[in-house]
Order: structure tokens, then sequence, then C-alpha cells
């Protein structure tokens, strides 16, 4: 089978000013993961790859220049999964490291927990010989900016949304049929210290079965969870339906059942892709198994 990798950068309104720079992004994104499929890697070094590429461009809200929280710092989490296995390694409330995505794999493959928090995550990344940087060296001036203008209007949702930014994840399955998944983001604009969405829950941000498919959720994180939105979308698969309904399937859900909005990528077993969201815009970009790519907006 020839690899399909897809990512995402996020489902919400995207400025005309931010969309050449959200597709650049994007873009680099599959030049990250493309080559190791192509070379024969696996899915797993691949989505890794690729969500490192997401989590370095401040244009996203993932890694350096992610949202920052109420006290005015960067609160990162992020998980990956192997769909071969079902294991899946998450951290989140990291506030040292720059790349979360590797530390969530350490947690795939050096521990026996699948979820590590806060300092605790820190005290593991330290053993695991991943540098850890100060809490500053993740903000962007322009976060620092937006942060200002939030408090100054007394962090109204309205001051907020001028401010969103999206969260990032990639799916993709190799030539062997790997499947992989995983996500990354600052979470919320504002959100409160310790606040952790859906993002690094595994079901929920993300979830990948070799059997069914893999998937990366974006948007409201608290109705994402209620739904348990990556896993029923993963459900749907297994049940028949093709990713693009099954995609569109679980944006509708989201929005029926907790009146949420947000976007999901999806990649099935047999290389096919889906991508829906209900929010004005999506970041997304995928080649798919006949080799075309697509990059949108
Ligand atoms: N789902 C993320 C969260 O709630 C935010 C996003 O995707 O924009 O933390």
């Amino acid at each position: 089978m020839r690899p399909v990798l897809i990512v995402h950068g996020g489902a919400w309104e995207i400025p005309p000013v931010a969309v050449s720079a959200c597709r650049a992004g994007c873009r680099r994104a599959l030049d990250a993961g493309l080559p190791i499929l192509d070379g024969g890697g696996s899915a797993l070094d691949a989505v890794e790859s690729a969500i490192v590429a997401l989590e370095d461009d401040p244009i996203f809200d993932a890694g350096y220049g992610s949202h920052l929280n109420l006290r005015g710092r960067v609160q990162l989490d992020a998980i990956l999964m192997e769909g071969a296995t079902l294991n899946a390694g998450a951290v989140a409330a990291v506030e040292r490291v720059r790349n979360p995505i590797c530390l969530a794999r350490r947690v795939l493959e050096a521990s026996p927990h699948v979820l590590l928090v806060a300092d605790g995550a820190e005290e593991f990344a330290r053993e695991q010989g991943i540098a850890l940087c100060e809490p500053e060296d993740l903000v962007a001036p322009s976060q620092r900016q937006a942060w200002l203008r939030c408090r100054e209007a007394g962090h109204s949702s309205a001051a907020h949304f001028p401010s969103q930014q999206g969260t990032v994840g990639a799916v993709a399955i190799d030539g062997a049929g790997r499947i992989a998944a995983g996500t990354s983001t600052g979470g919320t604009c504002c959100k409160y210290p310790g606040r952790v969405g859906d993002s690094p829950l595994i079901g929920c941000g993300c979830y990948a079965d070799d059997e069914a498919g893999g998937a990366s959720s974006t948007g409201w994180g608290e109705g994402i969870m209620k739904i348990v939105m990556a896993k029923t979308a993963i459900e749907m698969l297994r049940a028949g339906r093709s990713p693009q309904e099954a995609a569109d399937g679980s944006i509708r859900l989201l929005s029926q059942r907790v009146k949420g909005t947000g976007g999901l990528i999806l990649v099935d077993r047999q290389g096919r892709v889906g991508a829906s969201f209900s929010t004005p815009n999506m970041a997304f970009a995928y080649r798919d198994a006949t080799g075309a790519v697509v990059i949108a907006p």
C-alpha cells in the first residue's frame, strides 16, 4: 500500500492574513513526515516528525507560540498512539518541554503508563534525556500581546476570540499497514491553570487501531471529551462507514449532542482519508493513497 499522511493545524476561524502561514506550516509537516514513510519508515515516526514541525511553528497552538493560560504561562498537552498494539503515551500541563510529542513518544515506549502530567512528566523527560527549557522559551511575543489584550478586557470570551489559533495533529498509515495518530496543543486561550482538554486523552484527542483507522481531533475540548470523539469516529469506521462519513458523523454528533464545534482528520485501514469541521476553517493537508496532495484552506 502507498503510505498516507494527513495533518491538521486546528479548526478555527483563520483570519485571511494567517492563511498562507497555515498552508505553509501544513506543507512543512507533510515534508517532515512523507520522506519517512516513502523510505519504508513507520507511521509512528512519520506522525511524530510531522507534529514536531507543527509544534515548532508559532502560527499553531502547540509547542512554541501556544496560547498562554490565565497566569500567563504556556501549558502543553500531547498524545501519540500506535494502532498495532493500542499503546499510547501522553503528557499534560508541561511547561518546560519544547516538543511534548517527543515526550509522549517516550511515555509510549519507555514507561508502563499512558499519561504523565505536570512536574512528574518533566521529571520523566529529564530521566529520558529530553532537555528542559525555561517556561518563557515557549512564549511567542504575539501570544504575550494577545494575553495582555485579553487581560485588559477582563478575559471575556469576545476578547479571546481574535487570538484563537489551532491545535495540531497527524495520522498516518505506512507501507506495512501500520497506523499511528497524534495530537499536540497549548489548549484554549487563557485557560484555567491546570486545565486539560481532550487533546492528550486517549479516545478523545486521538485514537489509532490498525483494525479500523486513526483519528486526531481539534476544537472545544470540553465538548469533545463528552462524546469521546476520536474513538467515536473510529467506531463509525468499524461499523462500515467511509472515512468522510465517519468524520462528518462525529462532528455532527459534537454539534447535536453537546453544541460544540471542532474538526477531525481520519485515515482508515485501506488508506482512505476523511476531514470534517464545523468551525469556519480548518488548516489541514494530506497526501492520499493515489499520491494526490491537498492543502486547505
Ligand atoms: N481541543 C483543544 C483543547 O480543548 C483546543 C483546540 O483544538 O483548539 O485543548
